[in-house]
């Protein structure tokens, strides 16, 4: 084959998925110390199992499926109307935000939604993108060759609320609660990232796969609780944070009315390239919202959080500075100045056996800082913090 058919945008990502070097780290010091009792608060991921209503709605669909009056084979693109009823009612009504159904776009998870739907936009457009921020936005865009990207540094002198760019851009990704940081978006600050998208008829792009981890109902949940949000924002929402669906695979993206032309466009992107999620997933996560599902779903989270609380408490004693962990999963840390986050991240694992996140993985601005994540168990949650504190120093 000849190299020069390849898409030449891909060599200019980085040389590795984040995830994927710190899975290559640990695998070389698993090697080389057998036997280690390495403990993860590195990646993302959830560790309690599915709530007992989810399991039991996935049975009675897999029972229906058995016989041929039940049996589904292809479904809508868009998700079944049972679950994009549920997700308007029991997700965006709560929050005052009125949705219909056909504004909600039900898919396989919100990574391949939010690095899909750039597709939908001109190569030459301008883009802005958090720093630190989930890597996904950016490395979707570099793959597209979209070379106009600025970044919005987010850092302890702004309080972690991204800048709003300078000059006119036209997308605008915003994450909150933010993954790595762990803060959450002020109303503020989304009045003003509104103001500046319709002002610039920009598209705001607003990840809210950690929605269900704010603690405090006066925050901001969805970006449609701004006013005029309806005309420029779409909205990602994930079942994997919320129910423990990392595995499982379903999420939400929202494209109002409003942007009607984007929404047709999405929906034929869709109906072209997606064949919906399958049947059993989305009566699952339609079980989420059943006062069983949300009540077994909040005490799961409220486990993550009591880790979270734990390991702010644990750094905080131990004399160092965190952010994040009251309102998401991630604890944002602050490292001592002279030592670059992956050189941490080797020192950790080599005198603390724990694993977390080297923050320049997050972009510039996340370097001298490193992400722990509240998913672990409750209890090598609380041994990494004690080997934490009386081996690092
Ligand atoms: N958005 C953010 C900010 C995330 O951190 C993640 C996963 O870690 C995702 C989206 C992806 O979620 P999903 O599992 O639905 O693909």
């Amino acid at each position: 084959m000849k190299t020069g058919i390849l898409n030449r945008y891909y060599a200019d990502l980085p040389e590795s998925y984040l995830f994927s070097t710190i899975a290559r780290k640990i695998d070389s010091y698993r090697q080389s110390h057998p036997g280690a009792d390495i403990i993860r608060l590195g990646i993302g991921d959830v560790t309690r199992p599915l709530a007992p209503a989810v399991i039991a709605a996935m049975h009675r669909a897999t029972e229906e499926m058995a016989d041929v009056a039940g049996f589904r084979g292809y479904g809508p693109e868009q998700g079944y109307e049972f679950l994009r009823e549920a997700v308007a009612r029991g997700e965006f009504a709560p929050r005052g935000v009125d949705l219909a159904a056909d504004e909600i776009f039900i898919s396989d998870g919100s990574k391949c939604d939010v690095a899909n739907f750039q597709e939908l936009f001109d190569r030459k457009c301008r883009v802005a993108i958090p720093d630190p921020v989930y890597p996904v936005y950016l490395d979707s865009n570099i793959m597209a060759g979209r070379k106009n990207i600025v970044f919005m540094p987010a850092h302890a002198g702004n309080g972690f609320q991204p800048e709003i760019p300078k000059h006119s851009v036209d997308l605008i990704y915003l994450c909150s609660p933010n993954n790595p940081t762990g803060t959450v978006l002020t109303r503020e600050t989304l009045t003003a990232f509104v103001d500046y998208a319709l002002r610039h008829g920009a598209l705001i792009l607003f990840d809210a796969a950690y929605a269900a981890y704010i603690q405090d109902d006066s925050l901001v949940h969805s970006i449609y609780e701004i006013p005029g949000a309806r005309a420029c924002a779409v909205e990602f929402r994930s079942f994997s944070k919320t129910a423990g669906f990392t595995g499982v695979r379903c999420a939400v993206t929202v494209v109002p009315h409003e942007l009607a032309e984007l929404r047709r466009m999405w929906l034929r992107r869709q109906t072209t390239k997606f064949n919906g999620v399958n049947y059993i997933v989305q009566r699952a996560a339609e079980a989420v919202y059943s006062p069983e599902g949300r009540e077994q779903i909040r005490a799961t989270i409220a486990g993550y959080m009591a880790n979270a609380a734990a390991i702010r408490r644990g750094l905080t004693e131990g004399g160092w500075t965190v952010c994040g962990g009251e309102h998401a999963p991630y604890i944002w840390w602050e490292l001592p100045e002279q030592e670059t986050s992956f050189a941490f991240f080797d020192r950790l694992l080599e005198t603390c056996e724990v694993v977390g996140t080297p923050g320049s993985g997050f972009g510039s601005c996340g370097e001298g800082y490193f992400r722990l994540t509240a998913f672990g168990e409750p209890d090598s949650t609380r041994r990494a913090l004690e080997r934490i504190r009386t081996r690092l120093k």
